[in-house]
């Protein structure tokens, strides 16, 4: 049996990655965060000294990119070779360079492939996708696809909430440079057609998972 595909897309600080996670703890479903293998990517990319703004360049590191993503929402973790960055893939520096390599061909389709054989390897009844281009690239033809959005004075204030001890404007600034920047490789503001819009703004973490859940058993 094939695992059902629930694709679900956002911008950053819509809190998809959370709720995502919580909804395949709740369905026994597997879990897979494809910014954490573009943030593994670009940590390893920076540790190999390639030139991060050069596309040719950054294409150098793929084939020494080795890539081990835990789809257990129980027990998430990321490594690159023997080295775990699951703490180090969140670092400041990491997300300051991660849409610079995103954005390059030649790194999208590898992960592309790597993300569509890790669902098709799940052993559990279905797996919850996100990222930016879930429900447009890589599962067009997910069971279920899913765009969470939320206000973006409520994103800022969910993120400078994670991150205690950064000022809240400074996290405005790098949230909104990072989603202009990520908004040229893929629009992940306005919903695909086929794709339902769950906003967030006005609801709390429980009710997104809610309402995510609803729109998944309204279409399996
Ligand atoms: O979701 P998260 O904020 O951790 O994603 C980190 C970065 O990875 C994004 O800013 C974006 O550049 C890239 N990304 C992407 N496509 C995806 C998931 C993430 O380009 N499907």
């Amino acid at each position: 049996m094939t695992a059902a595909v629930i694709a679900v897309d956002g911008p950053a600080g819509s809190g998809k990655s959370s709720v995502s996670k919580a909804v395949a703890r709740k369905l026994g479903f597997a879990y897979l965060d494809t910014g954490a293998a573009y943030r593994a990517f670009a940590w390893h990319a920076a540790k190999q000294g390639v030139e991060l703004t050069d596309e040719a360049s950054v294409a150098t590191a793929l084939p020494s990119f080795s890539l081990a993503e835990s789809t257990d929402p129980d027990d998430f973790y990321v490594a690159v070779g023997d080295t775990d960055v699951t703490a180090a893939i969140r670092e400041p520096e990491v997300t300051a360079v991660v849409s610079h390599v995103a954005k390059v061909p030649a790194v999208r389709a590898h992960l592309t492939e790597i993300f569509r054989r890790m669902a098709a390897s799940t052993t559990r009844p279905g797996i919850v996708i996100e990222g930016r281009d879930i429900t447009t690239v890589v599962a067009p033809d997910a069971a279920v696809r899913i765009l969470l959005t939320a206000s973006e004075e409520v994103r800022m204030g969910r993120r400078s909430a994670e991150l205690a001890g950064h000022s809240a404007h400074t996290v405005g600034e790098q949230l909104r440079q990072r989603d202009r920047a990520d908004s040229h490789i893929v629009d992940f503001m306005n919903a695909a057609e086929g794709v339902t819009t769950v906003d967030s703004t006005e609801l709390d973490f429980d009710q997104t998972v809610d309402a995510v859940i609803d729109v998944i058993h309204s279409r399996l």
